[in-house]
Protein backbone atom coordinates (compact mmCIF):
# COMPACT_ATOMS: atom_id res chain seq x y z
CA UNK A 1 0.00 0.00 0.00
CA UNK A 2 1.50 3.11 -0.68
CA UNK A 3 0.54 6.17 1.64
CA UNK A 4 1.43 10.33 1.44
CA UNK A 5 2.29 12.01 4.32
CA UNK A 6 2.29 15.37 4.80
CA UNK A 7 3.44 16.89 7.63
CA UNK A 8 5.81 13.67 7.69
CA UNK A 9 8.79 16.15 9.53
CA UNK A 10 6.67 16.76 12.43
CA UNK A 11 6.57 15.33 15.79
CA UNK A 12 3.63 13.12 15.22
CA UNK A 13 5.05 12.69 11.04
CA UNK A 14 8.60 11.14 12.20
CA UNK A 15 7.22 8.56 14.14
CA UNK A 16 4.18 7.90 12.32
CA UNK A 17 5.88 7.06 8.92
CA UNK A 18 8.71 5.19 10.89
CA UNK A 19 6.01 3.15 12.29
CA UNK A 20 3.92 2.91 9.15
CA UNK A 21 7.13 2.12 7.00
CA UNK A 22 8.25 -0.94 9.27
CA UNK A 23 4.91 -2.39 8.96
CA UNK A 24 5.52 -2.67 5.14
CA UNK A 25 3.73 0.16 3.54
CA UNK A 26 5.28 2.53 1.02
CA UNK A 27 5.93 6.16 1.97
CA UNK A 28 5.59 9.03 -0.41
CA UNK A 29 6.59 12.42 2.01
CA UNK A 30 4.97 15.48 0.41
CA UNK A 31 7.36 18.82 2.05
CA UNK A 32 7.36 22.34 1.59
CA UNK A 33 11.00 21.55 1.08
CA UNK A 34 12.05 17.53 0.50
CA UNK A 35 15.70 17.91 0.41
CA UNK A 36 15.41 18.98 4.24
CA UNK A 37 12.76 16.54 4.71
CA UNK A 38 15.26 13.71 3.26
CA UNK A 39 18.12 15.09 5.17
CA UNK A 40 15.05 14.68 8.60
CA UNK A 41 13.47 10.97 7.53
CA UNK A 42 14.56 7.60 5.94
CA UNK A 43 16.25 7.72 2.86
CA UNK A 44 14.25 4.97 1.42
CA UNK A 45 11.04 6.87 1.53
CA UNK A 46 9.96 8.97 -1.65
CA UNK A 47 9.70 13.00 -1.52
CA UNK A 48 7.64 15.04 -3.13
CA UNK A 49 7.77 18.70 -3.24
CA UNK A 50 4.36 20.33 -2.43
CA UNK A 51 2.74 23.73 -2.26
CA UNK A 52 -1.03 23.84 -1.79
CA UNK A 53 -0.78 26.64 -4.41
CA UNK A 54 0.35 24.64 -7.20
CA UNK A 55 -1.21 20.90 -7.34
CA UNK A 56 0.32 19.94 -10.70
CA UNK A 57 3.20 18.86 -9.92
CA UNK A 58 1.85 16.19 -7.52
CA UNK A 59 -1.65 15.44 -8.10
CA UNK A 60 -0.60 12.55 -9.99
CA UNK A 61 0.65 11.03 -6.71
CA UNK A 62 -2.43 11.38 -4.86
CA UNK A 63 -4.14 9.21 -7.99
CA UNK A 64 -1.36 6.69 -7.18
CA UNK A 65 -1.58 5.84 -4.41
CA UNK A 66 -4.31 4.40 -1.40
CA UNK A 67 -3.96 6.39 1.82
CA UNK A 68 -3.42 10.14 1.95
CA UNK A 69 -2.29 11.34 5.81
CA UNK A 70 -2.30 15.16 6.21
CA UNK A 71 -0.52 16.56 9.47
CA UNK A 72 0.78 19.76 8.18
CA UNK A 73 -0.06 22.95 9.74
CA UNK A 74 1.81 25.51 11.01
CA UNK A 75 2.82 24.74 14.87
CA UNK A 76 0.74 26.96 16.93
CA UNK A 77 3.42 27.70 19.75
CA UNK A 78 5.96 28.87 16.27
CA UNK A 79 5.61 32.26 17.26
CA UNK A 80 3.36 35.25 19.56
CA UNK A 81 -0.39 35.16 18.21
CA UNK A 82 -1.35 38.39 16.18
CA UNK A 83 -3.42 38.61 13.24
CA UNK A 84 -0.81 37.84 11.13
CA UNK A 85 0.09 34.55 12.49
CA UNK A 86 -3.50 33.50 13.45
CA UNK A 87 -4.02 33.64 9.43
CA UNK A 88 -1.61 31.02 9.07
CA UNK A 89 -2.69 28.71 11.71
CA UNK A 90 -6.00 28.90 9.52
CA UNK A 91 -4.62 28.85 6.13
CA UNK A 92 -1.36 26.16 6.61
CA UNK A 93 -4.64 24.11 7.54
CA UNK A 94 -7.99 24.82 5.88
CA UNK A 95 -5.99 25.65 2.20
CA UNK A 96 -3.82 22.94 2.45
CA UNK A 97 -6.87 20.40 3.28
CA UNK A 98 -9.15 22.03 0.75
CA UNK A 99 -6.70 21.45 -2.07
CA UNK A 100 -6.01 17.69 -0.69
CA UNK A 101 -9.73 17.38 -1.39
CA UNK A 102 -10.18 18.77 -4.61
CA UNK A 103 -7.71 17.07 -6.01
CA UNK A 104 -8.74 13.65 -4.15
CA UNK A 105 -12.49 15.07 -6.00
CA UNK A 106 -10.90 14.99 -9.29
CA UNK A 107 -8.39 11.98 -9.16
CA UNK A 108 -9.70 9.23 -11.72
CA UNK A 109 -7.90 6.60 -9.47
CA UNK A 110 -9.20 8.17 -5.78
CA UNK A 111 -6.94 7.14 -2.73
CA UNK A 112 -9.63 4.51 -0.35
CA UNK A 113 -8.92 7.17 2.57
CA UNK A 114 -8.34 10.68 3.76
CA UNK A 115 -7.23 10.93 7.53
CA UNK A 116 -6.76 14.56 8.74
CA UNK A 117 -5.22 15.98 12.15
CA UNK A 118 -7.38 17.87 13.83
CA UNK A 119 -7.43 19.36 17.49
CA UNK A 120 -9.89 18.81 20.88
CA UNK A 121 -9.51 22.31 20.65
CA UNK A 122 -12.66 21.73 18.38
CA UNK A 123 -14.82 21.47 21.59
CA UNK A 124 -13.50 25.14 22.93
CA UNK A 125 -13.37 25.15 26.75
CA UNK A 126 -15.22 21.76 27.70
CA UNK A 127 -15.49 22.64 31.12
CA UNK A 128 -15.83 19.39 33.19
CA UNK A 129 -18.73 18.12 30.17
CA UNK A 130 -17.83 14.98 28.71
CA UNK A 131 -17.06 14.99 25.40
CA UNK A 132 -18.29 12.95 22.38
CA UNK A 133 -17.57 12.99 18.68
CA UNK A 134 -21.31 14.76 18.69
CA UNK A 135 -20.50 17.37 20.87
CA UNK A 136 -20.99 21.05 19.61
CA UNK A 137 -17.95 22.40 18.69
CA UNK A 138 -16.85 25.67 20.78
CA UNK A 139 -16.91 29.25 19.25
CA UNK A 140 -13.24 30.43 20.38
CA UNK A 141 -10.50 31.10 17.57
CA UNK A 142 -9.16 27.36 17.89
CA UNK A 143 -12.69 25.75 17.34
CA UNK A 144 -13.56 27.45 14.39
CA UNK A 145 -10.01 26.42 13.11
CA UNK A 146 -10.99 22.66 13.83
CA UNK A 147 -14.21 23.08 12.23
CA UNK A 148 -12.93 24.41 8.86
CA UNK A 149 -10.28 21.78 9.18
CA UNK A 150 -12.56 19.03 9.42
CA UNK A 151 -15.24 20.39 6.89
CA UNK A 152 -12.98 20.67 4.16
CA UNK A 153 -11.59 17.07 4.86
CA UNK A 154 -14.86 15.77 5.03
CA UNK A 155 -15.26 17.05 1.52
CA UNK A 156 -14.17 13.68 -0.31
CA UNK A 157 -17.05 11.79 1.32
CA UNK A 158 -19.50 13.11 -1.89
CA UNK A 159 -16.93 11.05 -3.67
CA UNK A 160 -17.21 7.58 -1.58
CA UNK A 161 -13.71 8.39 0.07
CA UNK A 162 -13.54 7.21 3.63
CA UNK A 163 -12.19 10.47 6.01
CA UNK A 164 -11.13 10.40 9.39
CA UNK A 165 -10.47 13.40 11.43
CA UNK A 166 -8.16 12.56 14.24
CA UNK A 167 -9.11 14.71 17.37
CA UNK A 168 -5.98 14.83 19.20
CA UNK A 169 -5.05 16.04 22.48
CA UNK A 170 -2.08 17.19 24.16
CA UNK A 171 0.81 14.74 22.99
CA UNK A 172 3.27 13.78 25.30
CA UNK A 173 6.65 13.10 23.77
CA UNK A 174 10.00 14.42 25.49
CA UNK A 175 10.98 15.76 21.47
CA UNK A 176 8.53 18.61 20.86
CA UNK A 177 5.14 19.70 22.24
CA UNK A 178 3.88 20.62 25.88
CA UNK A 179 5.78 18.07 28.14
CA UNK A 180 8.78 19.01 26.53
CA UNK A 181 8.05 22.30 27.70
CA UNK A 182 7.18 21.63 31.25
CA UNK A 183 10.65 19.53 31.57
CA UNK A 184 12.49 22.14 32.58
CA UNK A 185 10.78 24.13 35.77
CA UNK A 186 10.17 20.56 37.16
CA UNK A 187 14.10 19.90 36.77
CA UNK A 188 14.64 23.34 38.40
CA UNK A 189 12.34 22.32 41.36
CA UNK A 190 9.75 25.43 40.53
CA UNK A 191 7.40 23.17 38.25
CA UNK A 192 3.94 22.99 38.97
CA UNK A 193 0.48 23.01 37.18
CA UNK A 194 -0.73 25.45 34.74
CA UNK A 195 -3.79 27.99 35.91
CA UNK A 196 -5.95 26.68 38.42
CA UNK A 197 -5.27 23.35 37.63
CA UNK A 198 -8.98 22.46 37.43
CA UNK A 199 -9.24 22.13 33.94
CA UNK A 200 -8.85 19.12 32.19
CA UNK A 201 -6.02 17.82 30.66
CA UNK A 202 -6.18 15.33 27.35
CA UNK A 203 -2.76 13.79 27.49
CA UNK A 204 -1.91 11.27 25.02
CA UNK A 205 1.53 9.26 24.72
CA UNK A 206 3.23 9.60 21.51
CA UNK A 207 3.01 5.68 20.74
CA UNK A 208 -0.90 5.97 21.04
CA UNK A 209 -1.71 8.48 19.28
CA UNK A 210 0.76 7.33 16.02
CA UNK A 211 -1.31 3.62 17.10
CA UNK A 212 -3.94 5.59 16.37
CA UNK A 213 -3.62 6.64 12.96
CA UNK A 214 -2.57 3.07 12.45
CA UNK A 215 -5.72 1.82 13.41
CA UNK A 216 -7.72 4.17 11.37
CA UNK A 217 -6.45 3.17 8.03
CA UNK A 218 -6.56 -0.35 9.55
CA UNK A 219 -9.89 -0.55 10.33
CA UNK A 220 -12.16 0.06 7.69
CA UNK A 221 -15.60 0.96 9.86
CA UNK A 222 -14.09 3.65 11.42
CA UNK A 223 -14.92 7.14 10.05
CA UNK A 224 -15.73 10.66 10.85
CA UNK A 225 -14.47 12.69 13.72
CA UNK A 226 -12.62 10.58 16.26
CA UNK A 227 -11.06 12.01 19.60
CA UNK A 228 -8.15 10.93 20.47
CA UNK A 229 -6.34 11.31 24.33
CA UNK A 230 -6.15 8.24 26.96
CA UNK A 231 -9.43 6.68 28.12
CA UNK A 232 -7.58 8.02 31.60
CA UNK A 233 -7.17 11.45 30.99
CA UNK A 234 -6.77 13.86 34.04
CA UNK A 235 -6.90 17.45 35.70
CA UNK A 236 -3.94 19.74 35.03
CA UNK A 237 -3.05 19.80 38.91
CA UNK A 238 -3.19 16.02 38.56
CA UNK A 239 -0.97 15.78 35.57
CA UNK A 240 1.51 18.26 36.92
CA UNK A 241 1.93 16.34 40.39
CA UNK A 242 2.21 12.54 38.80
CA UNK A 243 4.75 14.61 36.61
CA UNK A 244 6.89 15.73 39.91
CA UNK A 245 6.75 12.27 41.35
CA UNK A 246 7.88 10.67 38.18
CA UNK A 247 10.79 13.38 38.16
CA UNK A 248 11.10 12.94 41.96
CA UNK A 249 10.51 16.44 42.29
CA UNK A 250 7.76 18.68 44.15
CA UNK A 251 4.61 20.16 42.15
CA UNK A 252 4.55 23.10 43.96
CA UNK A 253 4.69 26.34 41.70
CA UNK A 254 1.73 26.87 39.69
CA UNK A 255 2.15 28.96 36.52
CA UNK A 256 -0.99 31.45 37.16
CA UNK A 257 -3.07 32.44 33.71
CA UNK A 258 -1.66 35.84 34.04
CA UNK A 259 1.77 35.49 33.49
CA UNK A 260 1.14 32.51 30.98
CA UNK A 261 -1.01 34.93 28.83
CA UNK A 262 2.06 37.29 29.55
CA UNK A 263 4.52 35.35 28.41
CA UNK A 264 2.74 33.29 25.53
CA UNK A 265 -0.47 35.39 24.53
CA UNK A 266 -3.31 33.89 23.17
CA UNK A 267 -1.51 30.42 22.91
CA UNK A 268 -1.82 30.03 26.64
CA UNK A 269 -5.29 29.23 26.16
CA UNK A 270 -4.50 25.87 24.52
CA UNK A 271 -3.43 24.41 27.85
CA UNK A 272 -5.70 26.52 30.30
CA UNK A 273 -9.16 25.66 28.48
CA UNK A 274 -9.37 21.95 29.51
CA UNK A 275 -11.63 18.91 27.22
CA UNK A 276 -12.91 16.12 29.34
CA UNK A 277 -13.10 14.26 25.96
CA UNK A 278 -14.64 10.30 26.05
CA UNK A 279 -13.06 8.01 23.47
CA UNK A 280 -15.81 5.41 23.57
CA UNK A 281 -15.69 5.92 19.62
CA UNK A 282 -12.28 4.59 19.72
CA UNK A 283 -12.72 1.78 22.34
CA UNK A 284 -15.74 0.55 21.49
CA UNK A 285 -14.37 -0.18 17.45
CA UNK A 286 -11.55 -2.16 19.13
CA UNK A 287 -8.34 0.27 19.88
CA UNK A 288 -6.16 -0.76 22.46
CA UNK A 289 -4.10 1.72 24.42
CA UNK A 290 -0.71 0.85 24.75
CA UNK A 291 -0.38 3.42 27.57
CA UNK A 292 -3.82 4.20 29.77
CA UNK A 293 -1.91 4.94 33.01
CA UNK A 294 -0.32 8.41 33.01
CA UNK A 295 2.30 7.61 35.28
CA UNK A 296 3.34 4.51 33.56
CA UNK A 297 3.33 6.57 30.27
CA UNK A 298 5.59 9.59 32.11
CA UNK A 299 7.87 6.90 33.04
CA UNK A 300 7.96 5.00 29.55
CA UNK A 301 8.81 8.52 28.23
CA UNK A 302 11.61 10.06 30.83
CA UNK A 303 13.14 6.24 30.95
CA UNK A 304 12.29 5.66 34.32
CA UNK A 305 12.06 2.56 36.49
CA UNK A 306 9.30 1.67 38.58
CA UNK A 307 11.39 2.22 42.27
P1 LIG B 1 4.48 19.78 13.95
O1 LIG B 1 4.30 21.22 14.25
O2 LIG B 1 5.55 19.04 14.67
O3 LIG B 1 4.72 19.53 12.37
C1 LIG B 1 3.82 19.91 11.39
C2 LIG B 1 4.43 19.84 9.99
O4 LIG B 1 3.64 20.72 9.17
C3 LIG B 1 5.85 20.34 9.84
O5 LIG B 1 6.77 19.31 10.02
C4 LIG B 1 5.89 20.93 8.41
O6 LIG B 1 6.28 19.94 7.44
C5 LIG B 1 4.43 21.29 8.15
N1 LIG B 1 4.23 22.75 8.21
C6 LIG B 1 4.74 23.63 9.11
N2 LIG B 1 4.36 24.89 8.83
C7 LIG B 1 3.59 24.82 7.73
C8 LIG B 1 2.91 25.77 6.93
N3 LIG B 1 2.94 27.08 7.22
N4 LIG B 1 2.21 25.34 5.85
C9 LIG B 1 2.15 24.02 5.53
N5 LIG B 1 2.79 23.07 6.24
C10 LIG B 1 3.49 23.46 7.32
O7 LIG B 1 3.03 19.08 14.18
P2 LIG B 1 2.67 17.78 15.05
O8 LIG B 1 3.35 16.59 14.48
O9 LIG B 1 2.79 18.10 16.49
O10 LIG B 1 1.10 17.67 14.73
C11 LIG B 1 0.59 17.23 13.48
C12 LIG B 1 -0.81 17.80 13.31
O11 LIG B 1 -1.62 17.44 14.44
C13 LIG B 1 -0.79 19.34 13.26
O12 LIG B 1 -1.69 19.79 12.28
C14 LIG B 1 -1.26 19.76 14.65
O13 LIG B 1 -1.96 20.98 14.66
C15 LIG B 1 -2.18 18.60 15.05
N6 LIG B 1 -2.24 18.45 16.51
C16 LIG B 1 -1.09 18.20 17.23
C17 LIG B 1 -1.14 18.13 18.63
C18 LIG B 1 0.10 17.86 19.45
O14 LIG B 1 0.01 17.85 20.71
N7 LIG B 1 1.26 17.63 18.85
C19 LIG B 1 -2.42 18.35 19.35
C20 LIG B 1 -3.54 18.60 18.49
C21 LIG B 1 -3.45 18.65 17.12
P3 LIG B 1 7.24 20.30 6.16
O15 LIG B 1 8.19 21.36 6.62
O16 LIG B 1 7.91 19.00 5.83
O17 LIG B 1 6.32 20.75 5.06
Amino acid sequence: KKIIITGATGLIGKKLSEELYKSGYQIIVFSRDSKRAKDVLKKDYEYVDWDHRNSSKWADKISDSDVIIHLAGINLFAKRWNDEFKKEIITSRKETTKTLSDVIKSSLNKPKLFISASGVGYYGDGGDEILTEDSPAGNDFLAEVCKVWESEASEVESVGVRRVSIRTGIVLSTEDGALKRMLLPFKLFVGGPIGNGKQWFPWIHIDDIVGIYKFAIENENLSGAVNAASPNICTMKEFAKTLGKVLNRPSLFSVPKFALKFAIGEAGDVVLMGQRVSVDKLLSSGYKFKFENLEVALMDLLKKKRA
